[in-house]
């Protein structure tokens, strides 16, 4: 077991939303594992994920197999089997060999109505098939504006880990992602995402004091290659959640960097 003093490996994850399609997300793939490959110095100095649309998972994940780039989904039904029309189950995501989901992203709050009830059966649905789930929460700009982004983001986070068994817990990673800076350009500053980080982070500790100081907590909002290295050099950003700047193996690739 690691104790609290191990060094967190940062998470450095793609969220490719509905973009590509899968026959060019094989030749994307191929080219960033070339690069990857040709970094002598790469080292393991993060850990590397692309979250991928459903349809791009079972050719990418045979890709990436044994390869230093994890294949993970944007989301999961929160219901094991049966008649649930277009879902896809926790289950036929590890059969895939899928190690990581996202549930609870801004856009399905925003377009599907999921609420924390839901994101919370998500994560438990991923954790009893041994997914990790990376569970998103963030305040709308008013909700900051108001001087209330603490109070929501920990609510939502206490929502979506209500019941959670301690022992699965431990592989959870979550994301912050303020509302207002994703898909924007616009980023929190690095000083605003350490404090909201931080206060992830004492109510992980809080919640969980064997294992709280070591779940991976990640920004997510504009993150790109010119401001990855000030957010990720923050103690308690252990790693990004990234959109746009995830298609672009270049933008990838230097914004992996900017862990090291
Ligand atoms: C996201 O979709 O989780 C995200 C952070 O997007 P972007 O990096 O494009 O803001």
């Amino acid at each position: 077991m690691q104790s609290a003093d191990t060094p967190i490996t940062p998470l450095i994850a793609g969220n490719w939303k509905m973009n590509r399609l899968p026959s060019e997300a094989q030749a994307w793939l191929r080219d960033l594992l070339a690069r990857l490959e040709a970094d002598a110095d790469r080292g393991s100095r993060s850990e590397l994920l692309l979250c991928v649309p459903f349809t791009h998972l079972a050719g990418m994940s045979e890709l990436a197999f044994g390869t230093p780039v994890g294949i993970g989904a944007q989301d999961v039904s929160r219901h094991e089997a049966g008649a649930y029309t277009g879902e896809v189950s926790a289950p036929m995501l590890a059969d895939l060999g899928v190690r990581y989901v996202i549930v609870g992203h801004s856009e399905r709050r925003e377009y599907h109505a999921e609420d924390d009830a839901t994101v919370n059966a998500k994560a438990q649905r991923a954790l009893a098939h041994g997914l990790t789930p990376i569970v998103c929460v963030g305040e709308r700009q008013a909700e900051r504006d108001a001087g209330r982004a603490v109070e929501v983001v920990l609510g939502q986070l206490a929502g979506a880990l209500e019941g959670l068994e301690p022992g699965s817990a431990e592989r959870l990673v979550v994301a912050y992602e303020p509302v207002w800076a994703i898909g924007t350009g616009r980023t929190a500053t690095a000083d605003d995402a350490q404090e909201m980080c931080a206060a992830v982070r004492g109510a992980l500790r809080e919640r969980y004091p064997a294992f709280g100081a070591r779940v991976r907590v990640l920004y997510g909002g504009s993150m790109k290659p010119s401001n990855a290295a000030e957010l990720l050099a923050k103690p308690d950003v252990n790693g990004g959640l990234i959109g746009g700047a995830s298609l672009e193996i270049d933008d990838l690739l230097a914004i992996e960097r900017a862990t090291a």
